[in-house]
């Protein structure tokens, strides 16, 4: 893995076009009730980013992988808790349209935007930026978290779920928020950063239909921050969760560099509503 941060402008030049990809994790800095740091969508991305570039240093050994700098800039809508640093949903498609903008006028062709913050909002503005880079300089970006992670739309050549993972996603499908799906994933690459007795926090749930309305979740989940059931969050679940996102995620680059067709990595299901797309 090469850090952006780390080289020389001349030493990025020499880099092959089609053998150089970048990633680029865009997250907020977000409240994830009494347990969770305000980093955990920060720091699931990075930790995602590159273990996805683990395997695919792996596989493909002459492939440049450089680790772009962190983006904290992400629409949200856990409002009324101090810890969230929200930006409007048209200000993260300019800010994060101008860093790819920045990339693709010198050529560079494979940009993987890593966006692992599940609101819509956010994912489809992410998408929309993606979208205009690509009509100006041909298919250079893509950000397939919205698709592979938040829309269920695994690659068919991803690893199988074990059977224990797969119940549980099934069984507790409505943990949106720093619920036992993220508490399981943090509990395996950063338990220290854990805060409170997960075991006597209040299970909270909300449908997929009260999703929609924020009023809605906000009010059940007043002076908490979390949708979902942290209490069932398990060490080895988050491993594997983590394992399979990252995965998945180098399937994709994979495809991706090879200029395969990844059309069906592109969008969060809600891309085809048109509100969305209005709004971003
Ligand atoms: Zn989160």
């Amino acid at each position: 893995m090469i850090n952006l941060l780390d080289i020389s402008w001349c030493e990025l030049e020499k880099m092959p076009r089609s053998e150089t990809v970048f990633f680029q994790v865009i997250a907020p800095v977000e409240e994830h009730s009494h347990h969770l740091p305000l980093g955990t969508d920060l720091f699931l991305g990075e930790i995602w980013a590159k273990k996805a570039i683990k395997i695919l240093e792996e596989n493909k050994p002459k492939l440049n992988c450089i680790m772009m700098p962190i983006l904290p800039v992400a629409a949200g809508s856990m409002k009324g808790f101090p810890g969230c640093l929200y930006q409007r949903a048209k200000d993260v498609r300019k800010v994060l349209y101008s860093v790819l903008q920045n990339l693709a006028q010198f050529g560079f062709q494979n940009i993987i935007v890593v966006a692992s913050h599940g609101d819509p909002m956010h994912q489809i503005s992410v998408e929309k930026a993606c979208e205009m880079i690509n009509s100006k300089y041909g298919e250079v970006a893509i950000s397939p978290l919205g698709s592979i992670v938040f829309s269920g739309m695994r690659p068919t050549k991803g690893a199988n779920l074990s059977t224990e993972l797969d119940k549980m996603l099934q069984k507790y499908k409505f943990d949106f928020h720093a619920g036992w799906v993220e508490t399981s994933m943090i509990m395996a690459e950063k338990p220290e950063l854990i805060k409170s007795d997960i075991y006597s926090m209040p299970d909270i749930e909300v449908t997929d239909r009260e999703m929609i309305n924020p009023s809605v979740y906000l009010k059940k989940t007043a002076g908490w921050g979390h949708l979902g059931y942290p209490k069932l969050s398990d060490q080895k679940l988050g491993n594997e969760l983590n394992n399979i996102t990252s995965s998945d995620l180098a399937i994709v680059v994979d495809e991706f560099v090879e200029k395969k067709d990844c059309s069906m990595y592109k969008h969060h299901f809600l891309w085809k509503l048109p509100i969305f797309r209005i709004l971003t």
